[in-house]
């Protein structure tokens, strides 16, 4: 293979030109990426971030963003100039991938190039899902860098404000414990009965969701919104309209509910897709030169949206890809974490309907806890909250208990 191109220079597609050169390819190598920023970290976004003052780099005007120094805000910055130079790749930063012909092996580009190449990883990763209708001044949606600048310049502007927080998944209630931290009211609107349910099950979701009441944020479960209020010439957002019809006044509005992969260039490529790009258990898709990974990727049935995974699937499709077949197999266990309210949340293993859960250390009362979840006696999956160590012991054993036995 003499040429590789990555789609999407973020999480996934670092850790993929790493694993590259890493694993030996010593040809070509081009990173493509829609942001104009080099790869940085997205967990802090939603935490520290939001939380830490502004830094002098705030205004992307005053410099070459693709240079420059995002280590001073938050520790954001992924990678430096020593490792670039290493990788020795060509950064196409600010550029978007627009379509992808397989037949023809060339990746045409927004700014009219086509890149001709023997490989391609996808690490497109995901866009937030937006509210329908016009979104007005003061609400925002959170995933990238420049989100996360808009959303600290609305919180950091003025004394304590009215924040509507939709949608109560894990960034969700970062943002609002972010929100809380700086001296806002916060209310957080789910539109299911309880969030999280579908991540941690219910008894453990509804430990969890007590969080946000410890530190004064409300919680309203149950209703949809219908749609967000504005005024002023500005145009400004002033309330978010529930679906039975109540009206929360609002001066911030942050949607958080959930992403879709960020597949919809890939249309007319002939992948198929469907909740991403459809890959087999390596990460490979049905054409062995075209491999995915991260938040973009539909591996063997299930696609994750958790930094580890994103880490993990880039070694895998680059070994596969440079094999030119499946020779390895994603397998590892699933694991994410989310700091909320000063408290870390820590999840391992797979959970399912019916798995019972079982506090083994700790006190929910104390918001410090060690949990396993079991079915039939056997363990298959770990939460905890504000237990680091042994929550690592616990999922190691699990992921030693869960891997397959190797094969004579
Ligand atoms: C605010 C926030 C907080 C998070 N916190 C946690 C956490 O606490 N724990 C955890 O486990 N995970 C967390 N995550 C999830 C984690 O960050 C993601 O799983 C990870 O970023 C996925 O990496 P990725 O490279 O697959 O996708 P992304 O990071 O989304 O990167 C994809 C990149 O591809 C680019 N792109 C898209 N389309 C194109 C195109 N057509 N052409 C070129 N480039 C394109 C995008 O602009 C983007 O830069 C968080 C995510 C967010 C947004």
């Amino acid at each position: 293979m003499k040429s590789v191109t990555v789609i999407g220079a973020s999480l996934a597609g670092l850790y993929a030109a790493r694993a590259l050169r890493a694993q030996g390819y010593d040809g070509r190598l081009t990173i493509v990426g829609a942001e104009p920023h080099r790869p940085y970290d997205r967990p802090p976004l939603s935490k520290e971030f939001l939380t830490a003052p502004a830094t002098t780099a705030e205004d992307p005007s005053t410099e070459d963003p693709s240079t420059e120094d995002l280590s001073t805000e938050g520790q954001l910055a992924l990678t430096d100039a020593e490792e670039v130079a290493g990788l020795d790749a060509e950064w196409l930063l600010g550029t978007r991938a627009t379509r992808l012909d397989p037949r023809q092996r060339t990746i045409r580009l927004d700014t009219g190039r086509t890149l001709t190449t023997d490989g391609v990883v996808l690490a497109t990763g995901a866009a937030p899902r937006r509210l329908p209708g016009p979104a007005p001044a003061g609400s925002h949606t959170l995933r990238t860098l420049d989100d996360a600048r808009a959303l600290r310049a609305d919180l950091t502007c003025g004394g304590p404000a009215r924040v509507v927080v939709i949608g109560g998944g894990f960034i969700g209630a970062e943002v609002a414990a972010s929100c809380a931290a700086l001296g806002h009211q916060v209310t957080v609107v789910e539109a299911a009965p309880l969030p999280l349910v579908p991540q941690l099950g219910y008894a453990m979701a509804e430990l969890c969701s007590r969080l946000h009441g410890d530190h004064g944020v409300a919680l309203r479960t149950g209703t949809g919104v219908r749609g967000l209020h504005s005024a002023g010439r500005d145009d400004r957002v002033t309330g978010v309209e529930l679906s039975d019809g109540r009206l929360l006044p609002a001066d911030v509005v942050v949607t958080g509910i959930g992403v879709r992969p960020a597949t919809d260039w890939l249309e007319g490529s002939g992948l198929p897709l469907g909740d991403g790009v459809r890959c087999d258990a390596g990460c490979v898709t049905p054409i062995p030169t075209i491999v995915a990974a991260g938040d973009v990727a539909h591996v063997a049935g299930a696609r994750a949206e958790h930094w580890t995974n994103a880490t993990e699937q880039a070694a895998t499709a680059v070994h596969n890809l440079l094999a030119g077949r499946t020779a390895r197999t994603h397998r590892a266990l699933p694991y994410f974490w989310s700091d909320q309210y000063g408290v870390r949340l820590q999840f391992a293993g797979h959970h399912r309907p019916g798995d019972v859960p079982r506090i083994v250390e700790g006190s929910p009362d104390d918001r410090s806890f060690l949990a396993r979840y079991e079915r039939d006696g056997r363990t298959t999956a770990v939460l905890a909250l504000n237990r680091p160590r042994p929550f690592m012991r616990l999922r190691r054993e699990l992921a030693r208990a869960t891997q397959p036995a190797p094969t004579a």
